[in-house]
């Protein structure tokens, strides 16, 4: 087999065979052939797409280029979530605890984010004492024990994924839809659940702009689970907006702390017990509505605070010594108006430039640094009131006025658009 002739024919269109793209991966993992020859091969599928069989492929031959988790000692209800990351999205800290808190075990395997803010990996280590390197043995005894882990992601789980994943950002070729289902799902099936829950994110903020291509994306994600009998629900939610009041790694924990006392902001709360009442429902064979009452329940009695509080300290988290030294500089409002949205890639951007976010995975992140939100969407503002909170260790030019920019204040209140779009199974 060659390289060369194996792009030709994706590059005319014709369907590959499960070898050609297992000789693909498996040469490029190898060293066997170089970034410019993988490159051709990734822009030929980027550029003509893959049917189903390509896509379930691809997926199983990323794989089997790593080690899977074996989850088959938890005599529990078995659950993963996913979120293709958004701007202040700190569900996983939230739904996880509710989750164990009902019987179903949450085991969760992060990777660092890259780009504008922070991932769930960076979230927790702003928690002094936080572990996130368990042991494949230690991730099982806190799943048993617990009910829920949140670790960063092995290296040894879909190897040919991380490096092809890499270039992909390196060269611009990440939104394609066959690509993304692939990464998503060779990770997640590798990481062992039966039962998977996305969160799949649309709008400005988010890599799928369009409810279109996300719904596309979801449906090719179901499908690859099929292949593996595993059941995958994707839930379309709205990522124009900002999700939460804060954006920054340790301010999103505050926030998750927050709303564990009962302090939510609505579309926060609607989104964390929508996706915690689907893994629930999804993972114990019950109705929704079921679910969503035992959720309610889970946050009104404190079982849900108190979980989240067990988890964190048994991977070592003090909650009380937060990493979160940062000057504040406070923004007040140069209009009255009604808030009628927020943009979040504009949010997202300020808050990068703050330090929160990375390029490569190697960067450091500033955990201590964000904003945010004191009025958000739907809200009255008058001119000279607090609109907001900027956290900062090195000062940026203009960042009042980059926060200001980022909200959209007109004098007639517009309906804000529900967090949920819809789900797909
Ligand atoms: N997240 C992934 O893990 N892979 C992609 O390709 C895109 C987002």
């Amino acid at each position: 087999m060659k390289a060369i002739d194996i792009t030709t024919k994706k590059e005319n269109k014709e369907k590959l065979e499960y070898k050609e793209i297992e000789y693909m991966v498996n040469s490029y993992v190898k060293g066997k052939i170089n970034d410019k020859t993988m490159s051709d091969f990734i822009w030929s599928i980027y550029n003509n797409g893959l049917d189903m069989d390509e896509t379930y492929y691809l997926t199983d031959v990323m794989i089997k280029s790593g080690e899977t988790i074996d989850l088959s000692s938890i005599n529990k209800p078995i659950v993963d979530k996913h979120s293709t990351g958004g701007v202040g999205d700190k569900i996983t800290l939230i739904v996880s605890p509710i989750v164990a808190a009902a019987g179903v075990c949450v085991p969760k395997m992060s990777g660092r984010g890259l780009g504008y803010t922070g991932g769930t990996v960076d979230k927790l280590e702003s928690i002094t004492g936080y572990k996130l390197n368990l042991t494949k043995k230690q991730f099982v005894d806190q799943l048993k024990t617990v009910g829920c882990a949140v670790i960063s992601q092995s290296e040894k789980i879909a190897v040919a994924d991380k490096k092809i994943y890499a270039l992909r950002n390196e060269i611009g070729a990440v939104d394609s839809i066959p690509l993304i289902a692939s990464s998503i799902m060779s990770k997640k099936i590798a990481s062992g659940s039966d039962v998977i829950i996305i969160d799949l994110k649309v709008g400005k903020g988010a890599f799928m702009k369009t409810i279109k291509d996300a719904t596309k994306l979801a449906k090719t994600m179901v499908k690859i689970g099929a292949y593996y009998n595993k059941k995958v629900v994707c839930t379309l939610s709205d990522m124009n907006i900002p999700l939460g009041l804060n954006i920054g790694n340790v301010l999103e924990v505050k926030e998750a702390i927050d709303f564990f006392n009962n302090k939510h902001e609505k579309r926060l709360y609607d989104l964390s017990v929508y996706i915690s009442s689907l893994m629930i429902s999804s993972a114990k064979n019950i109705s929704f509505a079921k679910a969503k009452k035992l959720v309610i329940n889970l946050l009104e009695s404190g079982h849900a605070k108190n979980k989240f509080y067990e988890w964190i300290r048994s991977q070592g988290g003090s909650i009380t010594k937060l990493k979160d030294k940062a000057k504040k500089y406070i923004v007040v409002s140069d209009k009255t108006g009604y808030i009628n949205s927020i943009d979040s890639q504009k949010i997202s951007k300020l808050v990068f430039d703050l330090g929160a976010g990375r390029v490569k995975k190697t960067d450091g992140v500033d955990y201590a640094v964000g904003v945010t939100l004191n009025k958000t969407i739907g809200q009255k503002v008058l001119k000279g009131e607090i609109l907001g909170v900027i956290y900062y260790n090195k000062k940026i030019e203009n960042m009042d006025k980059l926060f200001i920019e980022s909200f959209n204040i007109e004098k007639s209140k517009r309906k804000p658009k529900k967090i949920i779009i819809k789900t797909i199974k």
